[in-house]
């Protein structure tokens, strides 16, 4: 084995802490840089929204967190564990949820910080400003301390975990700059009072499109829904009085309407965009070798962890989105750990790059489009289960893959009370850890 590292992790959500679990029990020296006053990343609520509620303006106070304070997960119990940590953390009233509240999952990961005593080597309060390579081949992190106190320190390995649920992606509508309504990006929803009496046009087929409309059809007078996807179907909700589903915005007018492809034209008060969310790497300085592009593409990264010309002394953790996620930021971790330690060997640069040039053409033969290069979706399984093989562990757990699978089955059909009908479907999620 080579010897121990000193490494810095860039922030302390999931992939920070199972990153600097994993870091530890292979002996290297690690520091874990959190700009927060505290541990969790995305799953600490923040009622504070941003100044600009589209999030657009670069020089506003950004709140890291996009959590609404009715979260339930969407994916159950069973997926919002750890390789060999299940989730156990009950509610207030001492029940063990299947779609647990925000709060436990917060309880959770600070209750794993604190079984495997990662607690110690986290620093609050701490901003990285700057991640860059010095000459003697160290990376140099320069951090900015609650206090405005700035500081360089080298290591010999950065593992960046900043997460990438933050600066929103807002939809490009035609017409959109001369429509003169309020325009909010979901980053910036917490509760559904303030869309009280409004007609709120809903962007977007995600879950938190799906949960947010459904609070806000409560309240509101109209709520339409418009999605770009293929799958879903046009059509006004039974159970409600006051929600539709259309298909993609095709225009938004002067006079307040919005036309959609269907043929609906509706006047509203509010385009709240449930739009997805960018990449940002602020603080990384690679001369250009690291890119992020107009399609959301992070590259290049092969299996979305090493850059093949920087690896194995930089790497991320989370990049990928449309999985089973702690169990995949459990995994990449798990792999970088161990390549840092030297158990684990990378293919060479060329062949690196070569694999990578290889996924960007299937996925433009398939017609995938770029802005889904992280998204696995329904290739989930066959990367987890490859990361799980780099680190000498058995394929994924058939039963989480089928959970899984059975949410996308239901999810684009039939979303209103979708976590209902998986339990249902799959009685016993609510039996398993
Ligand atoms: P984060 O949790 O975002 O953590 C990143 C950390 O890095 C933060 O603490 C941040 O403060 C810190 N940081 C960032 N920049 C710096 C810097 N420059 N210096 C120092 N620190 C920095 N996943 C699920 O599995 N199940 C769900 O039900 C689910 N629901 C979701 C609902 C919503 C609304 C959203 C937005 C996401 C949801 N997710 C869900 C995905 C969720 O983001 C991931 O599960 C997980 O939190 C990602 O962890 P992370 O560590 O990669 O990022």
């Amino acid at each position: 084995m080579a010897r121990p590292l000193k490494v810095a992790v860039i922030g302390a959500g999931v992939a920070g802490l199972t990153t600097a679990r994993e870091l530890k029990s292979e002996g290297h020296q690690v520091v874990v840089y959190e700009k927060a006053d505290q541990i969790g990343g995305m799953w600490v609520y923040n009622p504070e929204v941003e100044t600009d509620p589209l999030g657009l303006d670069p020089g506003r106070k950004i709140v890291h967190s996009s959590l609404y304070h009715s979260l339930k997960t969407n994916l159950p119990r069973p997926l919002m564990r750890f390789w060999d940590y299940p989730f156990t953390v009950k509610n207030k009233d001492g029940v063990l949820m299947d779609f647990p509240g925000h709060e436990e999952v917060l309880q959770f990961l600070n209750n794993f910080a604190e079984d495997f005593g990662l607690v110690e080597f986290i620093r609050l309060n701490t901003e990285v400003v700057r991640v860059e390579q010095g000459n003697d081949d160290q990376w140099v992190v320069e951090s900015r301390s609650n206090g405005g106190l700035i500081s360089e320190e080298p290591f010999e390995a950065v593992v960046v975990c900043n997460g990438h649920n933050t600066q929103p992606r807002v939809a490009e509508l035609p017409g959109i700059n001369n429509w003169k309504g309020k325009q909010i990006h979901c980053h910036n929803y917490r509760v559904p009072e303030p869309f009280r009496d409004q007609v709120v046009v809903i962007i977007g087929g995600a879950a938190s499109a799906n949960d947010i409309s459904l609070e806000i059809v409560e309240v509101a007078k109209e709520v339409h829904l418009s999605s770009r996807s293929q799958e879903i179907e046009v059509k006004k909700w039974d159970m409600y009085d006051n929600l539709w589903q259309h298909s993609k915005v095709t225009n938004c007018y002067e006079n307040g309407e919005i036309a959609f492809e269907d043929g609906a034209l509706v006047t509203a008060d509010t385009i709240l965009h449930c739009t997805g969310y960018k990449y940002n790497l602020p603080f990384l300085k690679t001369n250009g070798v690291i890119t992020i592009d107009d399609d959301n593409r992070v590259g290049p990264l092969y299996k979305h962890v090493f850059p093949p010309q920087l690896a194995p002394r930089l790497s991320f953790v989370g990049i990928p989105r449309v999985a089973i996620n702690f169990v995949m930021i459990d995994l990449q971790a798990k792999w970088v750990a161990s390549v840092l330690s030297g158990k684990v060997s990378l293919p060479s640069e060329e062949d690196m790059s070569a694999d990578l040039e290889q996924c960007y053409r299937l996925l433009e033969e398939k017609g995938i489009p770029k802005h889904h290069t992280h998204s696995l979706d329904l290739n989930m399984h066959e990367y987890l289960d490859w990361v799980a093989a780099q680190v000498g562990l058995p394929p994924v757990d058939k039963r989480q893959k089928e959970i899984f699978y059975k949410i996308r089955e239901i999810l684009p059909t039939s979303w209103i009370g979708f976590r209902e009908m998986l339990l249902k479907q799959l009685p016993w999620i609510s039996r398993i850890s």
